[in-house]
């Protein structure tokens, strides 16, 4: 019986693995998977979103992040909100439409790779995008206060904390341990289901945003509640250094609990 049951759940859990890595979205790179595009009605020709829209609607919200990210990738960057006026500014707080945690890598500037500026995205960095108490408390702070809607999970191809925990060291240094034991559980997926090195490494990567999704969808006591009511949507993408393109992985998208039809904003085409 107890065999039996052990069993089971070592079924349900390659199982559960199994559909977390083919909701990752292993297709090639290059364009906004298809399905991404299907669920947030993407449309070809467009490039930008009204900042205010995107501020009310967190769908909105999103399909601004990817219109910038589109700019961006195709070297059509307009550079929005950055001038010294704008800098200067500061008279009317903050009213970011983003909570993005990204990865420290020096590679990844996120108004950058987002063409978004001055007072857009509150953003958290860490090696790994790992969390500890203060990026929970940072987190939150922009969800209570700020009521910024939209949290994006950001990790990124040639993640070198990742490929660090891949090699799961015995005595990492000082506090990178800490890094290391938070990104160990995805490598170790990824362990069982790379066929080779560098895919490995891409699946450690996907199963570490998916996993730190998770982790934010149940945080106690503000965000669970948040995302459970649909005020907030947290969602996993990943960055490509080479092509540019932020990969939002469709699964993180489809799991949304609905958002109310009424609050949705009007969308409009223009980046003011
Ligand atoms: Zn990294």
């Amino acid at each position: 019986m107890k065999a039996n049951s052990k069993i089971t759940r070592h079924y349900f859990r390659f199982l559960l693995i199994t559909l977390l890595l083919l909701a990752a979205g292993l297709e090639s790179y290059g364009q906004q998977a298809e399905k991404v595009t299907e669920l947030l009605h993407l449309e070809d020709n467009q490039y930008f979103a009204d900042r205010d829209s995107a501020y009310v609607d967190p769908y909105y919200g999103l399909k601004k992040l990817i219109y910038g990210n589109k700019r961006f990738a195709e070297n059509k960057s307009i550079r929005p909100r950055q001038t010294d006026a704008d800098l200067k500014n500061n008279e009317l707080g903050q009213k970011p439409f983003a909570t993005i945690i990204g990865c420290a890598d020096s590679r990844v500037p996120n108004e950058i790779i987002f063409d978004q500026g001055v007072g857009d995205l509150f953003i958290t960095r860490t090696a790994g995008q790992v969390m500890a108490e203060a990026s929970y408390g940072t987190i939150e702070y922009a969800t209570e206060f700020l009521n910024t809607r939209l949290i994006v999970v950001l990790g990124h191809e040639s993640c070198g904390a990742v490929q660090a925990a891949m090699k799961l060291p015995e005595n990492p240094p000082g506090h990178i341990v800490t890094l290391i034991n938070a990104i160990k559980p995805a490598s170790l997926v990824a362990k069982s289901h790379g066929e080779s090195e560098e895919e490995a490494i891409d699946i450690a990567i996907r199963t570490n945003v998916l996993e730190q999704v998770q982790l934010l969808r149940g945080l106690e006591p503000v965000l669970s509640r948040r995302f459970a009511e649909g005020k907030v949507l947290i969602v996993g993408a990943v960055y490509n250094l080479k092509t540019g393109v932020v990969q939002f992985i469709p699964e993180t998208i489809e799991s949304l609990p609905k958002f109310k039809q009424g609050e949705k904003a009007e969308a409009k085409k223009t980046e003011k």
